[in-house]
């Protein structure tokens, strides 16, 4: 297939923002254990006479992601009914913003195969879920479950500026994490936290094509996936001279193919009209300062911030996606920069492992800053072995997991003492005694005469076996380099 076809990609993202209400009743907005309608209520179900009543929360979280989206923040905002007939939509309209979204013109810029995207944001608005159809096989109905619908989401648009499968997927990606760090969603996938509908058409340079529309998926891969079927299978009708269709598709997954939904001629109008039974939402200075007040430190100033630090490019995405590993990383490489490296072989491996085998994460284990930093000064003035480091690093991070903060605070307060009773207690200090190890070598080159000759015959690795043999007999408290240095003196004699 020729690539003389240019794809042009855009794409919304529905966000399920972390309330704890929905956002114009006070039912549950957790309907991942409940069972089908039982988090409803007249207004959610749709009952007449029922009035709506805006949850602020909504607002506030609405506010930080627009910030997070570096978005223009409306001063005013209005809801708008949206009319449309379905059986997951009890009211016969959703609630939605059409004329004055909560979140007007942003940008999104992400690193990708060593340069910067920059994909511009067209706006942010709010507007509630709609229920859930279950379909089951065979069956002539449908089953509706209720619990959804009034879930607040925000609705962010993507100007239509991407042109491959690798800048949508890394968009996705991004706007995901963005979400995250703000706090503003939990951002789950897999409960449909985040649903991405997909745009893509393609067209000869300087033309304009038709587009597709491909709703509600629910994972990057799926995203990457149907950008890459859609350019292919567009630019195979327009080779053949056919005409693209402009409709809405689905994704299925197992086929790894798009399929038609329903075309633009079934298009609804849906006579927007303002809500008339909410008023138009201020927002305020103070509302402003709040929302910026709470926001943390985002994933590009962690990208910049780890780079100064002298962490490679695959190791600030890995650690983009792990705020609190990010956020200690960087308080080490400020206040002890030599001990970095060693901080990020512990955070990108052991940590990883002991946070699987616990359950727990750095938050609430006993491994912090100084900890990591304190341990890595013996490790380099030769105190520790690197093997001993981890062990005391386990040891300390199993220890912290049943402590209060207060008990915490007060063992950090006493680092040292603390760490180096841990250390006699456990018998982890390196042996650097070259008396004691010149001892120990001797009994090892005495004990195997094999292995001996292996090396005074040009077998350079017999050396490690032989440097093997005197940290086992010293318990592993030797320090490896000294052993090797001393074997060698003494088998060159
Ligand atoms: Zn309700
Ligand atoms: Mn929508």
């Amino acid at each position: 297939m020729s690539n003389k076809y240019i794809p042009t990609i855009g794409i919304e993202t529905h966000v399920q923002l972390a309330t704890k209400s929905k956002l114009f009743c006070s039912c549950s907005n957790d309907a991942r254990e409940a069972a089908p309608n039982t988090l409803v209520c007249p207004v959610c179900m749709g009952f007449p006479g029922t009035l709506p009543v805006l949850n602020h929360q909504a607002i506030r979280l609405a506010l930080r992601a627009g910030l997070a989206l570096n978005g223009e923040i409306a001063g005013e905002t209005q809801f708008d009914r949206k009319n449309y007939f379905y059986p997951d939509l009890p009211k016969g309209y959703q609630i939605t913003q059409m004329d004055h979204p909560i979140v007007g013109k942003g940008s999104v810029e992400f690193p990708l195969n060593g340069s910067t995207i920059k994909v511009g944001i067209t706006r942010a608005h709010l507007e509630e879920d709609a229920g859930k159809l279950t379909h089951p096989p065979g069956a002539d109905y449908s089953l509706v479950d209720l619990n959804r619908t009034g879930t607040p989401l925000l609705e962010i648009v993507s100007e239509p500026e991407m042109h491959t499968a690798a800048e949508a997927k890394a968009y996705a990606q991004e706007v995901h994490s963005l979400m995250r760090y703000a706090g503003v969603s939990d951002a789950d996938l897999y409960h449909g936290n985040m649903r991405f509908d997909v745009n893509v058409s393609v067209a000869l340079e300087g033309d304009r094509g038709t587009r597709t529309e491909t709703k509600n998926l629910n994972s990057f891969k799926a995203v990457e996936r149907t950008v890459e079927y859609e350019v292919k299978r567009q630019s195979e009708l327009l080779e053949k001279g056919e005409k693209i269709a402009q409709e809405t598709r689905g994704w299925d997954e197992a086929k790894g193919k798009t399929f038609s939904q329903r075309s633009k001629e079934e298009a609804h109008d849906y006579r927007y009209f303002p809500e008339p039974d909410l008023p138009p939402v201020v927002v305020t200075g103070e509302m402003l300062a709040e929302a910026k007040r709470d926001l943390p430190m985002m994933p590009n100033e962690i990208r910049s911030s780890l780079s100064k630090a002298g962490i490679g490019i695959r190791d600030q995405e890995t650690l983009v996606g792990d705020p609190q590993a990010a956020i200690l990383l960087l308080r080490i490489s400020k206040e002890s920069p030599q001990y970095t490296e060693f901080a990020v072989n512990w955070l990108l491996g052991d940590r990883i492992r002991l946070q699987d085998e616990t359950g727990k994460d750095l938050g609430h284990a006993g491994v912090h800053e100084g900890s990591i930093s304190y341990v890595a000064s013996m490790v380099s003035d030769g105190r520790l072995s690197s093997t001993n480091a981890k062990a005391l690093l386990e040891s300390l991070w199993n220890e912290g997991i049943g402590m209060s903060e207060n008990d915490k605070a007060k063992w950090r307060g006493n680092l040292a003492a603390n760490i180096s009773s841990k250390v006699e207690e456990q018998g982890l200090l390196q042996v650097s005694d070259s008396g004691a190890l010149e001892e120990i070598a001797a009994q090892v080159i005495k004990d195997n005469h094999k292995i001996v000759g292996d090396y005074r015959a040009g077998n350079e690795r017999a050396l490690q076996a032989l440097v093997g043999q005197v940290m086992k007999a010293s318990k592993g408290q030797a320090n490896p380099a000294m052993v090797g240095d001393i074997l060698k003196q003494k088998l060159e004699k």
